[in-house]
């Protein structure tokens, strides 16, 4: 018959199984900023935001009129509840969510990584300028390897990263693990409304005007269109739940945002 203790070793071992099984690949994966580069995804990524970083915070405030920041706040809302004191911003750029979190939950420590250097000095200069240095800390770091060990922070969050991974699977994975038992995960990510007509006008929006945008002010057309491709081509809403599920998450749900133009999606472990 199998113990208590035996059937809790095997529910742990078969959840963390995950990390030895070879990782699926989802479309958006293969989804590149600059097509006729050789370079891999996550070098593509890393050289698009450091090229864009300088106009990055401009561009998200000009492009959503300023709705992005009630998105975030709304993320970090999830976890209000849980009162982290160590938390772990993924793909944190320039510093936005950790800023965000550092007033609105009060935590002892928030680390951010990111593969862009660029983006990381920008949110460097801004938390300095806050006097935050103490509470956040930017590191250099890569979400499919994360850099600490297992069961190390009480809550992580990844706002407009999860799009960007080049292996998604097994980026959620690394949270996971770096999640401490009942840590729980926070996920703000771009989705497509389901609304017939304003589906259409957002949609016209992204293929037309967006690019046009990125190419007038952050001088990298590129950059832009790689947003609408991968926004297309991201697996949202159920699909992204069936994810986490497979990963290894529970207690997982979404919310909705603006129509569905923005998705949170929560996890714990
Ligand atoms: N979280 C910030 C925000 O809410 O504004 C930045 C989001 S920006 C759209 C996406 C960020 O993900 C970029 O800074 C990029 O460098 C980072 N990124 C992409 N792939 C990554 C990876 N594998 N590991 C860490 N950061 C990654």
């Amino acid at each position: 018959m199998l113990s208590l203790k035996n059937y809790k070793q095997q529910t742990t071992n078969s959840k963390l199984s995950y990390l030895r099984r070879p990782m699926a690949k989802y479309s958006h994966d293969h989804i590149v900023p600059f097509k006729n580069s050789e370079l891999e995804k996550k070098q593509q990524v890393a050289d698009m935001f450091d090229r864009i970083a300088f106009r990055y915070d401009f561009m998200n405030r000009f492009m959503s009129g300023g709705i992005d920041i009630r998105w975030r706040k709304k993320a970090i809302k999830e976890l209000k509840e849980i009162n982290p004191q160590n938390i772990l911003d993924v793909a944190t750029g320039t510093a936005d969510v950790a800023i965000m979190m550092a007033k609105y939950l009060q935590p002892k420590k928030i680390i951010g990584i990111d593969i862009s250097e660029g983006m990381l000095n920008i949110g460097r200069k801004k938390i300095s300028e806050l006097s935050l240095n103490n509470i956040i800390e930017l590191q250099s770091g890569d979400s499919e390897a994360i850099h600490f060990p297992d069961n190390t922070f009480d809550a992580i969050t990844v706002s407009f990263g999860v799009r960007n991974f080049a292996n998604l699977e097994k980026g959620l994975g690394e949270m996971l693990r770096v999640l401490k038992p009942s840590g729980k995960l926070v996920v703000l990510e771009f989705s497509k409304p389901k609304q017939f007509l304003f589906k259409k006008i957002y949609s016209l929006y992204m293929k037309t005007a967006a690019a046009r945008i990125g190419k007038w002010i952050a001088k990298n057309r590129e950059a832009y269109q790689y947003l609408n491709e991968s926004v297309n081509a991201f697996p949202e809403g159920e699909n992204f739940l069936a994810i986490l599920n497979k990963v290894g998450y529970k207690n997982f749900y979404s919310k909705k945002l603006s129509l569905g133009i923005c998705s949170i999606y929560c996890g714990q472990k």
